[in-house]
């Protein structure tokens, strides 16, 4: 299928939605061809105006694809849709009729779309009367929430995207913007092309991407960022720039605050603290000063911590202390992770939330169970993520219903939460994908629709609902989540509360509720929109909250705090003495380096949806940890080897990559890969699931690591046309990914090279011609074509082979091969005769570009500039989400 990045507006046959993946919720536009789709930026929309990047631009391919569920499934048992509901229903009354509401949950996605959200929640907290729904945003963002309301009395996100192009400083703390938000990213470096403004301050232990357009980088040691923003408030204090005004009029807690950071307030230490150089922070403090208009956009890096509530409200605390919100172009702001997080906000998606914004407290209990109409609901919070599958596993929750996500790869303690499932008596599974691991440990699968299919609102990180279309129909039998969630509480006797007749009836009614009984109380409110037709709905176009019943619509995020009014009881915000820092656990003698994680740039969560494309999986198709070269010497690791990074906890074998974008004493893996794309590759497998007082969220950014070398005598580079080849076995290392024409298999052996060689060569196919070779150093090739197209190639050596995946794939696009390419199969890959050319990791994902090409290009100076590479090789022409890396390379070189 093709795919455009460049933005257009929509025409009437067109169909607008929004991009599934980030929490920038970029809409896009979506074009048929018969069975093609073409997918560009809608111009239009307010979050993105056109733009996508690599992942939003490769939507196209992987929509429509076979490895979908077509049929409920029961007990390994394909079951038409009425049993399969049956089933369920009659199971989880069982349960709760034997040990009580509380002995089931519900665990859902930010992948949900709101009203699928809305009917989760309703169906847990209202018809079972238990809190225990939760979330994978509870990995994600649940510091945010409760950080926000400490400080705000309401889970209020301040800023809109607009504020960060119109500020005069931007600090990024805790976010790769340039990966996990590129468009954002994006948005703010256009800002930068009129002006010297928003000047850019990255705050991250890793040099990322995203640092390659920073004016000033602080690599702060883990855990240490509320130290940095303690340290911050006292030296504001120092300099007499505390706004007293905004304070007397709209703050409490200031002097304790101040107290808990003067003990920050020498700044040597402080920087010591940090391990920063002093001048580093007095440059920062400075620029915190001086500008009038400053937003501190804050991400996982803050949020994935057992301190990271207090993180949070040490950034709000010097926005709030130097009067630098409320207003345009200044304030905290948390940018979600994923497309529908603050959806799942709205509706009361996380098990300390009830609905709407509202609380457990008894006047918000009774105002929902009067709006609901039940007898009685949940009236206290239920088990966040962790907990949930600790009871899971204690067996005092004995049903668990999984929607729209993966926890067996993404939760912590990977290990202790494939135990629980496999031990626990019900465990229900609705997803769009037909493989998953969490998916292996279900007794029930129940199809639902994928991105495309359904059809509902989202809502991005600036609180703009969105309208996410349908614009073909579900695979086999796949219905959508609300609907299959009312059909089960139906079957328990709900009928009532369960009558939606589509997503429109379900909106309505969210809408109705965020407006009952609020009378300016609760942000959450958009009652304006409680009456929309099923065509205004249908026609519904980017709306931002709050929006009540009787005000008009804007086209960009509200000042929501502007009057210096909060939603505390006296309205007043509230800064929060902070004293917490550092991390979990510290690095012991065994394990000597800490782990840090994050996303790769293409691929999303675990990979179910982004490694469909076969673009998008040439920028990083293995699993890897960056190592600093002087650790990498000192564990005798060298660049391309299998590294073992083990914890107490697990172990994962994974690529090496030497980089000083990492300090010594610090690793970074991303947390993509499962089971089902690589042999070692969990990252969740190793961390121990330590939380956050506050927010329950677990540390996912620093667990202590040992890092050893994997024995691999023998590499292997394995590409073929057989999707459905297993893994061979003994295989002491493998990874795999779709590059389109041809699947593409990363192994390692701890045999010697003629065995593996004579074990993997005695599986291929007896074609009539194949072509072999072998060098002085051991290695061997084999080239089996089938009609005068390569259908295997295998390549095994006592080196790594892997940079020779993108040179053998390309030959598999060849439908006829021609003599010179046969002639370049026997001369081997170039690897191997130490060329490299056309080799390694795929930069570009729109042109194909390597690292490689790109590095060669700067070193001979022909490609001096960021332009200069642009116009040579095409590089970050199109979606512009590797021009980061590009300017990276370009200055190390
Ligand atoms: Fe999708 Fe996020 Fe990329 Fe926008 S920035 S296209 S929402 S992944």
């Amino acid at each position: 299928m093709e795919a455009f990045s460049l933005g257009r507006r929509a025409t009437l046959t067109d169909t607008r939605t929004t991009c599934p993946y980030c929490g920038v919720g970029c809409g896009v536009v979506v074009e048929r061809f018969g069975e093609h789709f073409a997918v560009s930026g809608d111009n239009e929309h307010p979050a993105n105006l056109g733009r996508l990047c690599s992942k939003g631009a490769q939507l196209a391919s992987t929509v429509n694809t076979d490895d979908r569920p077509d049929q409920p499934v029961v007990n390994g048992v394909s079951t038409p849709w009425d049993t399969a509901l049956d089933y369920v229903a009659e199971r989880f009354w069982q349960i709760i009729e034997s040990h009580g509401s509380n002995s089931v949950a519900l665990y859902a996605s930010g992948q949900l779309l709101t009203e699928d959200y809305y009917v989760a929640n309703k169906f847990v907290k209202g018809a079972i009367g238990s809190g225990n729904i939760d979330t994978n945003s509870r990995l994600c963002m649940a510091s945010a929430v409760a950080g926000h309301k400490r400080a705000f009395g309401s889970d209020t996100v301040t800023c809109g995207y607009r504020d960060i192009e119109r500020a005069d400083l931007v600090i990024l703390v805790g976010s790769n913007l340039a990966w996990c938000h590129p468009v954002l990213n994006q948005r703010l470096l256009s800002a930068r092309t009129s002006s010297s403004t928003p000047v850019i301050v990255v705050i991250d232990p890793r040099e990322t991407p995203t640092c390659a357009n920073a004016d000033l980088h602080l690599p702060v040691l883990p855990g240490t960022d509320a130290v940095l923003f303690n340290a911050l408030l006292a030296w504001l204090d120092q300099q007499q720039a505390i706004d007293t005004e905004f304070i007397q009029n709209h703050v409490d807690g200031f002097a304790e605050s101040l107290l808990a950071a003067r003990a920050h307030s020498d700044l040597s230490e402080s920087a010591k603290q940090c391990g920063l150089p002093v001048v580093l922070l007095e440059r920062f403090f400075k620029l915190f000063l001086e500008s009038n208009r400053v937003v501190t956009v804050f991400s996982q890096g803050v949020n994935q911590s057992s301190v990271g509530t207090d993180k949070v409200n040490a950034i709000i605390n010097a926005h709030l202390a130097s009067g630098k919100i409320g207003r345009e172009g200044a304030g905290p702001f948390s940018v979600t992770g994923q497309p529908n997080a603050m959806g799942g906000r709205e509706v009361g998606g996380l098990a300390n939330q009830l609905a709407a914004h509202m609380g457990f407290d008894a006047p918000s209990v009774d105002c929902v169970k009067r709006f609901w109409g039940f007898d009685r609901i949940a009236d206290k919070p239920g088990l966040p993520a962790t907990e949930m599958f600790d009871a899971i596993a204690s067996g005092e929750i004995k049903a668990v219903w999984i929607m729209g996500t993966n926890p067996a790869v993404s939760l912590p303690r990977g290990r202790d939460v494939h135990g629980a499932l496999k031990g626990c008596d019900l465990v229900v599974v609705s997803d769009c994908v037909a493989d998953t691991e969490t998916i292996r440990l279900a007794n029930v699968v129940l199809p639902v629709k994928g991105w495309g299919e359904k059809d509902g609102t989202v809502t991005n990180s600036e609180r703009c609902i969105s309208r996410q279309r349908a614009f073909i129909v579900g695979s086999g039998d796949a219905r959508a989540d609300w609907q299959v969630i009312a059909s089960v509480a139906r079957r328990m006797g709900f009928d009532k509360q369960f009558s939606f007749r589509n997503s429109a009836d379900i909106f309505r009614e969210h809408a109705a509720l965020s407006g009952f009984e609020n009378y300016g109380k609760r942000d959450f409110d958009i009652s304006a929109l409680a009456e929309l037709s099923d065509d205004q709905y249908d026609e519904l176009t980017p709306t931002y909250w709050p929006y009540p019943k009787g005000q008009a619509p804007t086209r960009a995020p509200v000042e929501i705090f502007s009057s210096g009014r909060f939603y505390t009881e006296n309205q007043r915000a509230k800064m929060v003495p902070i004293r917490s820092f550092g991390v979990a656990k510290t690095p012991s003698l065994e394990f000597s380096l800490l782990l840090n994680t994050g996303r790769v740039r293409d691929q999303w969560h675990t990979m179910t949806r982004t490694a469909r494309s076969t673009r998008l999986n040439r920028h990083s198709p293995e699993p890897y940890v960056e190592v600093h070269p002087l650790d990498a010497r000192q564990h005798q690791l060298r660049d391309g080897d299998i590294a073992s990074v083990r914890s107490q906890h697990g172990e994962i074998r994974v690529r090496t990559r030497t980089t000083r974008a990492v300090t010594p004493g610090h690793v970074f893996a991303p947390i993509h890969w499962s089971s089902i794309h690589a042999s070692h590759g969990r990252v969740g497998t190793l961390f121990s699931g330590e939380v956050d007082p506050h927010s329950s969220q677990p540390e996912l950014k620093s667990e202590p690591v040992a890092l050893g070398v994997v024995d691999i005598k023998t590499h292997a580079l394995l590409v073929h046309r057989n999707r459905s080849r297993s893994w061979p076995a003994q295989v002491a290392y493998s990874a795999r990914a779709d590059f389109g024409d041809c699947t593409v298999d990363f192994l390692g052996f701890q045999g010697q090279v003629f065995e593996v060689w004579t074990q993997l060569r005695a599986e291929l196919s007896n074609a009539n011609e194949i072509l072999e070779r072998e060098w002085t150093s051991g290695a061997r090739q084999t080239a089996v074509i089938v009609d005068d197209a390569l259908d295997t190639v295998l390549l095994v050596s006592p080196a790594p082979t892997h940079k020779a995946a993108n040179w053998v794939s390309a030959l598999f696009e060849v439908p006829t091969l021609g003599v010179e390419q046969r002639r370049s199969l026997l001369r081997g890959a170039p690897i191997l005769r130490d060329i490299g050319d056309g080799d390694g990791q795929t930069l570009c994902a729109c042109e194909g570009t390597t690292i490689e090409q790109i590095e060669r290009l700067v070193s001979t100076g022909i490609g001096n500039s960021e332009q200069a590479i642009q116009e040579l090789t095409g590089a970050g022409s199109h979606c512009g989400s590797c021009l980061p890396e590009i300017k990276q390379i370009a200055r190390e070189e």
